[in-house]
């Protein structure tokens, strides 16, 4: 992540963002598929407060099917539609539309019945950095309007991009910070590369991505380092797949800080399959 976020940044942030809700219908949340609690703002309920929203499940081509499915179900237990999608190739943006128009539906026909002539639906896509929003508003709008940087602190004038007849969006997305005081927010966001490494030990990130595919994805872990039996211990975890894939240094060590180089390149590009890295039924119990 390439903004450091300070008290300072934060509330302007927000007042930005706070600032753009009015003008809007609908927000769209955007959360990576693969992390969708640990990719969103701890404090987004209370931001978006009044407004219809729906949380867009992001980068669904990267994450494993069925936990993306158990998460759309998580959200529309708490009354929040969800749609997993794909910004890159534009699979299921279709259905934002269409869900908006059914969301708004009671809201446009009350504006109707007071003569107030149709118009497109006006919306706001918002997330944390890195989680897509530049790739989703140039994806539903056909062309590059956006600009890639993300600075929070840059105020501009409003702009509306159109996205066929029925939509409006606003041309700079909102950017919300995640809850990076949490540790393990910290490691997941590293481990799928939505934060810069240097951030975090690259060898404490490397753990806990071990730990976490020992214990969730343990096939996938023997057939990609060719292990018959899974070390109980994760620095023999690490000795193996080091010593497999000829991360040696000198003296016959082995190299963790190349190793950990490995393995998490790995990951993020799909060598170990589609990941998620969170399950609802971890957040059921707790009230988030
Ligand atoms: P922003 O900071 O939220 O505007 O994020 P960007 O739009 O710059 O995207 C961050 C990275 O994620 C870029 O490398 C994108 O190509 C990639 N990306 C965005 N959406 C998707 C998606 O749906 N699938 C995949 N595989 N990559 C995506």
């Amino acid at each position: 992540m390439t903004i450091q976020w300070f008290p300072g940044h934060m509330a302007k942030a927000r007042r930005q963002v706070t600032e753009k809700i009015k003008l809007i219908d609908i927000v769209f949340e955007l959360v990576d598929a693969r992390v969708p609690m640990s990719s969103r703002n701890p404090m987004i309920d209370e931001i978006i407060s009044s407004k219809p929203r729906i949380v867009l499940l992001n980068k669904a081509d990267m994450a494993d099917d069925y936990l993306t499915k158990q998460w759309i179900q998580y959200f529309k237990e708490k009354q929040i539609p969800a749609l997993a999608i794909d910004s890159q190739t534009g699979t299921g943006l279709k259905q934002i539309v269409t869900l908006s128009r059914e969301l708004l539906k009671e809201k446009f026909d009350r504006l109707a019945s007071r003569g107030v002539k149709p118009r497109a639906i006006r919306a706001l896509i918002i997330g944390i950095p890195n989680v897509g929003k530049s790739t989703l508003i140039n994806r539903l709008a056909g062309k590059n309007i956006t600009k890639t940087a993300d600075r929070p602190g840059v105020t501009t004038a409003q702009q509306w991009v159109k996205v066929g007849k029925e939509l409006e969006l606003l041309d700079t997305p909102g950017i919300l910070w995640p809850k990076f005081e949490d540790q393990l927010v910290g490691l997941k966001l590293a481990t799928t590369g939505a934060i810069k490494d240097s951030i975090l030990n690259l060898q404490e990130i490397t753990v806990f991505a071990l730990n976490f595919l020992k214990e969730n994805y343990p096939e996938r872990l023997k057939d990609r380092y060719h292990l018959e039996e899974i070390p109980e211990e994760v620095v023999s975890l690490f000795d193996e797949i080091g010593k497999k894939r000829g991360c040696i240094m000198s003296g016959g060590y082995i190299d963790y800080d190349k190793t950990s180089e490995l393995i998490i390149r790995e990951i993020r590009n799909e060598k170990l399959g589609r990941l998620t890295f969170e399950n609802p039924s971890q957040y059921k119990e707790n009230n988030h």
